[in-house]
C-alpha cells in the first residue's frame, strides 16, 4: 500500500516494547566516545520480511520507495511492530521517519536573523533549542533554508561577505533556532582555511549542549562524494545527532546517460554509511524547488524538539 495523505499527528498503539535510541536526543552533557564501541555496537534487532512501502516523490512508472523495518528511524516513546497495518501511514514522506506524539507546533511563523559567531562560546545563551544545516558548498543550504522560513533571501544574511565563516544564527517563533553554519568543500578557499573552519565547526558540534540534531545536507542529484562520507562517519564517530537532508530530488538524470536516479544516490548513500553508526539515522528527500521535503523537516523538527524540551 502506497499512501498519499499522511495524518500528521498520530497516537499509537504500542505492541512491542520500544527498541533502544542511542540517538536521540543528544544527551545535554557533550559525550565522548570511542570509534570501538560505535563500530562494535550491535544494530536494531527489529526485522520484517515485508518491507514498508513509503509515499515518495517517484514518477507513475518508477519504483516506489520501500525501507524494512530495520532501517526506520523511530523516536522515542513510539513503538513499531510489523503487524501494524497503519504503519506506512505513520512514516512521514520520503523519509524513513516514524512520526511520534511530539510530532506538534511545526509552523514557522516568525524568523529573524539573530547574530554571526565565530566561536562555540559567543553564540547566543538563551538556552532554546538548535538545528545546525550544514553542507558542502552549493548543495542547496540556502535554498532549503529559505524555503523553510518560506522566506526568499533571510538566508542572504549568512552569505554576506565576512558571515559565511561563521555560525549564524536565526530565531524562529522566538523559541529556537535554525544555524547556518560554512559550507565545507570549498575547492577554491586555500588549505589553511578549510582546516580552520573545520576545526572551529566540529568544537561547535560537540560543545554546544543546545544542539538537538545536526542536518547534513547531502545531494542526491549526483553520487555520494567521499568529503561527504567523511564528515557522516566523523559525526557518527562523535555520537553527534544528525538527520540526513538529501537535496535537489527533483533533478531526475536519465539513466540511459548513465546517472542515478535521486533514491538510488539515496540508498546507496545510506549503504556507504550505515558502519559508522549505532541506529539508522533519521534521512528526508527535499527539494527547494517544489518544496518537497519542507513539512517533513519541520516536523521531524519539531518532534526533536519537543522531546528536547520535556527531558
Ligand atoms: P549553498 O551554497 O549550499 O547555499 O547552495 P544554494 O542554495 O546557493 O544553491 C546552489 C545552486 O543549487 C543554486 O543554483 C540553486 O538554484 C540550486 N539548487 C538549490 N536547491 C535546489 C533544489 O532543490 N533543486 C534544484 N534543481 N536546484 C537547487
Amino acid at each position: 500500500m502506497v499512501v498519499t495523505q499522511l495524518p500528521r499527528f498520530h497516537y499509537l498503539v504500542f505492541k512491542n516494547p520500544p527498541p533502544s535510541f542511542k540517538f536521540f536526543p543528544k544527551p545535554k552533557v557533550p559525550i565522548k566516545s570511542t570509534a570501538s564501541t560505535l563500530f562494535s555496537a550491535p544494530k536494531s534487532t527489529l526485522s520484517t520480511a515485508e518491507p514498508i512501502p513509503i509515499t515518495d516523490f517517484s514518477l507513475p512508472d518508477e519504483p516506489k520507495l520501500e525501507i524494512s523495518l530495520d532501517k526506520l528511524f523511530v523516536p522515542p516513546e513510539t513503538q513499531v511492530s510489523c503487524d501494524d497495518s497503519s504503519l506506512s501511514t505513520r512514516i512521514l514522506k520520503g523519509s524513513n521517519i516514524v512520526l511520534s506524539k511530539y510530532a506538534r507546533d511545526a509552523q514557522v511563523v516568525q524568523a529573524e536573523f539573530v547574530k554571526s559567531s565565530v566561536r562555540t562560546e559567543d553564540c547566543p545563551s538563551d538556552g532554546l533549542p538548535e538545528f545546525a544545516l550544514v553542507g558542502r558548498s552549493n548543495v542547496g543550504k540556502s535554498s532549503l533554508l529559505n524555503s523553510l522560513v518560506r522566506r526568499k533571501r533571510l538566508a542572504l544574511t549568512s552569505k554576506k561577505p565576512g558571515k559565511t565563516q561563521c555560525i549564524n544564527h536565526f530565531r524562529i517563533n522566538d523559541s529556537w533556532y535554525l544555524v547556518d553554519l560554512p559550507g565545507y568543500g570549498y575547492a577554491s578557499a586555500p588549505q589553511e582555511l578549510r582546516t580552520d573552519w573545520g576545526k572551529f565547526t566540529k568544537d561547535y558540534f560537540i560543545n554546544r549542549s543546545t544542539l538537538v540534531s545536526v542536518f547534513l545536507l547531502i545531494d542526491a542529484s549526483i553520487p555520494a562524494k567521499k568529503i561527504d562520507l567523511e564528515y557522516a562517519s566523523w559525526l557518527g564517530q562523535k555520537q553527534v545527532p544528525m538527520t540526513l537532508i538529501f537535496t535537489k530530488c527533483d533533478k531526475r538524470k536519465k539513466k540511459k546517460n548513465g546517472g542515478k536516479r535521486p533514491e538510488e544516490n539515496v540508498k546507496d548513500f545510506q549503504e556507504l554509511i550505515c558502519g559508522f553508526f549505532q541506529t539508522v539515522p533519521p534521512w528526508i528527500m527535499t527539494s527547494s524547488v517544489t518544496n518537497q521535503g519542507r513539512d517533513e523537516i519541520l516536523l521531524h523538527m519539531a518532534q526533536l524538539r519537543n522531546y528536547w524540551l520535556k527531558h
